[in-house]
């Protein structure tokens, strides 16, 4: 089926046209044929008029955790340890498939809602949130934990890795990994045995790194290493690997990150908010490592708001280094979209908008004011994403020429169902982790 989006303002992360005032985009089979303004690109098919909005590629969300909707706002403003053996540990351990199923749902009405077409996970309950991801439409790559003890879902956590990633590894829009949970709870003996599985299956491997203060004392304590090197040495980076946080890595470990080019996340409002310290991407854009942005999970960030997110990230970088100039709006967007597809091995077919390229993008609406006015160039437009607009400014939102969301509307399930089911559950898991 071809039909055309017509009359749109369009930012299409190409460097050989970045901008287009007005344009066209011909989407054939869920994948774009065709973009420019209407004298080079005519409408094919169906026209569907976006006259004067402005779309841009589909944001991708390079670390989160599905389910813990579930826990928004449980313990919020708690110290990290209390916070997670009062609040999140607790809860946790009453988690079903069912409710990790509905709650993931949930979180992918709202990603969507946000403008986020490809989410990258990392949770148990994997086959739950893969479900879940199919039922909304969205793309995503999803982590199966893996840790050293039994999870709620499974006593061999990576046995149930290996059977999940079996059972999506062709999956159109699902893409399996292996998601070790952290180098200070799973051994060096666990990475090495994900390291050669991952190297044997040909998958991918997205874990958290230098998250806090603790975890590099607790590390140079145990090993007299950094998680950095400590890793290398089990051969994890042989494998394409999704890193997240980042926070506490030196000089040596940036270089080894360089070297294997691991791919690195950041979800500073996650940092900021357990006070686990300010991430600082600079050093890594300087060394040539792929870079993007993650939500992390809602029980710590509390929202899904990815552009919010990035702003933060930018700002937090600018006034680190005292520099208003560095980490510039355009690199704000490749972090969200080109870079962040190359982090996660799909930089030929997603997070650009040009012939050939997944029809995956994000219609943002001049309703609320904090969206006028607009402007005319590449740079004007790309800061004004950035920095001007929100997930209340989000439209709608396609991944492979579907609607997802429509107008607001959620189109690919019963949104309103969804989020009555997973109040009554949080409520349940809240009751009976004594936290009410
Ligand atoms: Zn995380």
């Amino acid at each position: 089926m071809t039909y055309t989006l017509s009359g749109c303002r369009v930012i299409t992360g190409d460097e050989q046209c970045p901008y287009y005032p007005a344009a066209n985009i011909v989407i054939k089979d869920g994948i774009i044929k065709k973009i420019g303004p209407a004298e080079i690109c005519p409408a094919e098919g169906e026209q569907i008029s976006l006259r004067g909005k402005l779309v841009a590629p589909g944001l991708i969300n390079c670390h989160h955790h599905l389910p813990s909707v579930l826990y928004r706002d449980l313990g919020s403003d708690l110290p990290l340890m209390d916070w997670l053996q009062q609040a999140m540990w607790p809860a946790q351990a009453h988690m079903t498939g069912e409710d990790a199923y509905c709650a993931a749902l949930l979180s992918c009405a709202e990603q969507i809602q946000n403008g986020i077409t490809t989410t990258v996970d990392q949770y148990y309950y994997a086959d739950c949130n893969a479900r879940a991801v199919k039922r909304s439409g969205m793309r995503a790559v999803i982590g199966a934990t893996v840790f050293d003890h039994p999870s709620p879902e499974s006593k061999d956590t990576l046995q149930t890795a290996v059977d999940f990633i079996e059972k999506y590894r062709h999956d159109e829009r699902i893409t399996p990994c292996f998601g070790p949970h952290a180098p200070y709870t799973e051994s060096p003996r666990t990475y090495r045995r994900i390291a050669a599985l991952a190297a044997e299956m040909g998958v991918m491997v997205h874990t958290h790194i230098g998250e806090t203060r603790g975890e590099v004392d607790c590390i140079r304590e145990k090993y007299g290493t950094t998680s950095t090197q400590l890793l290398e040495e089990t051969g994890l980076f042989e494998n394409r690997v999704i890193a997240a946080h980042n926070i506490y890595l030196s000089p040596q470990d940036i270089d080894i990150f360089a070297k294997h080019q691991v791919g690195a996340v950041f979800c500073p409002v996650s940092n900021l908010k357990l006070a686990s310290g300010i991430p600082d991407i600079a050093p890594f854009i300087k060394a040539g490592i792929p870079t993007a942005f993650g939500t992390d999970g809602a029980e710590s960030n509390n929202a899904l708001d990815l552009l919010q997110d990035a702003k933060i990230g930018l700002l937090l970088q600018k006034t680190m280094h005292r520099d208003a100039a560095l980490m510039p709006a355009e690199q704000g967007l490749a972090m969200l979209t080109a870079e962040a597809a190359d982090i996660i091995g799909m930089a030929h077919c997603l997070g650009r908008l040009m012939p050939g390229y997944q029809a995956d993008l994000v219609v943002f609406d001049d309703a609320f004011a904090n969206a006028v006015p607009h402007h005319a160039t590449a740079a004007q437009e790309t800061a004004h994403l950035l920095y001007s607009l929100s997930g209340k400014n989000v439209q709608s939102t396609m991944v492979a020429g579907k609607w997802l969301m429509y107008e607001r509307q959620i189109r690919t399930f019963d949104y309103p169902a969804v989020a009555r089911q997973v109040q009554q559950r949080a409520a349940r898991i809240a009751a009976d982790a004594g936290l009410l």
